[in-house]
């Protein structure tokens, strides 16, 4: 099944890339730039934990060991998100699907929309370098900008450069160890997905080691074919 360019559908845009690959700063610049939802299973899922709620409560400790949550709360979570009206005009899928079965989960339920996956991004990156890149990285807690100790530090330490809080968070599931076992389950159930999207004429691989504005660019070439 393939939606092509064809402009009264919806675009659905998949990014796929091991932690660190940057994946949620390209899905911003995609949501800014052409009007996609960003959806981040990674992001509601965090959300569902912070309220506690039941789907919350059980992801938790998955998400602390670097491990996979359960197909079932995954899809429970993205397709309520999926029904939101935003995300009628397009959306680019940031850490979904994970698995084989929520790849088929999707196509299914795009199917009854009439839609189904444009591209299937694969940012491709040096696994090494990653783990430095995600030990290292934080966030703004007020305003979302992101920083890393070495590559982007704020200018004033603890300060952000954007709005000037003093509120840096670093996520729970950014130290070596669990990183470590998110990469090994990149590797054993989300690699694979790179042979199915290939199958069905979807994948796109784009080089994400260098300067985040020449990834920007290419994936802005492809995001533009399909909203055109
Ligand atoms: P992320 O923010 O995408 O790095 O995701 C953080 C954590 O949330 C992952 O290490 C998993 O434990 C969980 N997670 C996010 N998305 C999924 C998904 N599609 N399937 C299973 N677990 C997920």
């Amino acid at each position: 099944m393939d939606g092509g360019n064809q402009p009264n559908i919806a675009p659905v845009l998949i990014l796929l890339g091991p932690p660190g690959a940057g994946k949620g700063t390209q899905a911003r610049m995609l949501e800014e730039k052409f009007g996609l939802v960003q959806l981040s299973t990674g992001d509601l899922l965090r959300a569902a934990v912070a309220a506690g709620t039941e789907a919350g409560l059980q992801a938790k400790e998955v998400m602390e060991a670097g491990g996979l949550v359960s197909d079932e709360i995954v899809l429970a979570i993205l397709s309520d998100r999926l029904e939101e009206p935003d995300c009628a005009n397009g959306v680019v899928l940031d850490g979904f699907p994970r698995t084989t079965g929520q790849a088929e989960a999707l196509d299914k339920l795009l199917f009854t929309k009439g839609q189904a996956v444009n591209a299937a991004i694969s940012l491709e990156v040096d696994d090494v370098k990653m783990v430095f890149r995600v030990t290292g990285r934080f966030t703004c807690g007020a305003c979302g900008e992101g920083y890393h100790e070495t590559f982007k530090p704020p200018k004033v330490e603890g300060i952000c450069d954007v709005c000037g809080a003093q509120d840096m968070k670093r996520r729970a599931d950014d130290n070596a160890k669990t990183v470590m076992s998110r990469l090994d389950a990149y590797h054993a159930q989300t690699a694979p997905l790179l042979a199915y999207y290939a199958e069905r004429g979807a994948l796109k691989k784009v080089d994400a080691m260098g300067d985040i504005g020449a990834i920007a660019g290419a994936l802005s070439k492809i995001a533009e074919r399909l909203t055109a």
